[in-house]
């Protein structure tokens, strides 16, 4: 049988059910699809004029970014060492009301893709504006994506108000509708920054798509304690009350939960990502992510933006998260390399509903696969490929990006987009903010 592309010679850490680890693997893609895996022996049965040697590589699901903000990429480490109100109002906000435009989203969302590719994402879930550009960015570059306009009470880049916000993203989820990698979601910033009004609209508009509903909850002390002031309940509660805290929604950050939100978020089977640098450098506090895993709460893996990470690196997080819930419940078992692995690449999948498409190496999957270097001196030795994943490596061991069977990445040199183009353009516009704010 002739197929599109055949992964020979590498091992292949599948992250099917049973966590299979072929050695000598195969991996045989056709029409952007696993259609078949397994050992050399499997080889006879296709033929490609497309092959990629695996020899001394690890094959693997590509990762999955579950918490993004491509379009303020432009901004890493033009204001850190801050609390995040100060980070937020005195910076991101008025640098956002100043600067942010369509072309800069898509330049900022192109230099954001490079980074992620390079660092072996193959899936991200945005929140920003222009989020039909960053499409369009993503679908050119050719990564999976979900996507979700930023929804705001007061005037953002993009709309000046909430319903505006919301016409923009009921268009987006129709515009997008049955794209083979773009996903549209529908995610109000913050119980903070949207009244219950806006909340519940973007609720039901999600629930009218069947799209995913997320948004930042219980991100730092301040927000808890002003919503037991404002709403006399917890930020969960109050989302619960209203009514949308169910279904087809994932809350990112979670750090202050109480007994009762976790409880909430259990029950009502609410996913959460996972942004433990983002927390730790704004000081937000540490999400009980050991404990939330512990009561079944699906938790998957986010930077944040790397306005406030900063960067866009999974192995990074792997690496940081997996240690921060060592430190925090003073046991070094739990957040296991396994775990976080299956965290970084399954839950994510789960999280933005894409567990049949990705998350793993399996028959009938999208083919979203990394190639990693073994053959290197940190490497080496390998006793356990996940906890070189996870303790180890820092992403630049990525060797070759495969999207929906398309190579984004070869050998390290990106070939849908020109690397270097963006990153001069970006230097070039990272001047002019800074000489202009
Ligand atoms: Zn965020």
């Amino acid at each position: 049988m002739k197929v599109d592309l055949i992964i020979e010679n590498g091992v292949v850490l599948t992250m099917d059910p049973s966590r299979s680890i072929i050695e000598n693997g195969v991996v045989v893609i056709d029409k952007g699809k696993i259609i078949d895996l397994g050992d050399s022996a499997i080889l006879s049965k296709y033929e490609s004029t497309e092959k990629i040697n695996a020899h001394e590589k690890l094959v693997m699901p590509g990762l999955i970014n579950t918490h993004t903000h491509t379009g303020n990429t432009i901004y890493r480490g033009i204001a850190d060492d801050l609390p995040l109100k100060d980070w937020l109002e005195k910076f991101i906000f008025p640098l956002e009301a100043k600067f942010c435009n369509k072309e800069l989203v898509i330049l900022s969302a192109k230099l954001s893709i490079i980074e992620m590719i390079k660092a072996g994402t193959t899936t991200f879930s945005d929140m920003y504006y222009f989020e039909n550009e960053v499409a369009q960015v993503a679908k050119e570059i050719g990564i999976r994506a979900e996507l979700a306009e930023t929804l705001l009470d007061f005037p953002s880049p993009t709309v000046k108000t909430s319903d505006e916000g919301l016409k923009y993203t009921e268009d987006l989820i129709c515009n997008w509708k049955n794209d083979p990698l773009i996903k549209i979601a529908v995610a109000p910033h913050a119980p903070y920054t949207c009244n219950a009004s806006t909340l519940k609209k973007a609720k039901t508009l999600a629930d009218k798509y069947n799209v995913s509903f997320h948004l930042h909850l219980s991100e730092t002390e301040n927000e808890f304690n002003e919503s037991l002031k404002k709403n006399n309940a917890t930020p969960v509660e109050y989302l619960s009350r209203l009514g949308v805290l169910e279904g087809n929604v994932f809350a990112i950050h979670c750090v202050h939960l109480s007994e009762n939100d976790r409880e909430i978020l259990r029950k009502n089977k609410i996913g959460v990502s996972y942004n433990a640098q983002s927390n730790m450098k704004l000081a937000s506090g540490i999400a009980p992510v050991a404990d939330l895993l512990r009561r079944n709460i699906l938790v998957g893996i986010g930077t944040d933006g790397a306005a406030s990470n900063n960067t866009l690196n999974l192995f990074e997080e792997m690496d940081m998260g997996s240690k921060l819930q060592k430190v925090f419940t003073k046991d070094s078992t739990v957040l296991n390399a396994k775990t976080v692995v299956e965290m970084a690449t399954l839950n994510g999948a789960r999280l933005l509903g894409l567990e049949n498409n990705c998350g793993s190496i399996e028959k009938g999957k999208n083919a979203d696969i990394i190639l990693i270097d073994l053959n290197l001196p940190h490497l080496i030795p390998i006793y356990n490929f996940y906890s070189h994943l996870v303790f180890a490596m820092n992403g630049s061991e990525v060797n070759t990006v495969i999207v929906n069977g398309k190579v984004l990445m070869q050998n390290r040199k990106l070939k849908t987009i020109d690397e270097e183009a963006v990153l001069r353009e970006a230097k070039v516009l990272s001047l002019k903010i800074k000489n202009n704010f």
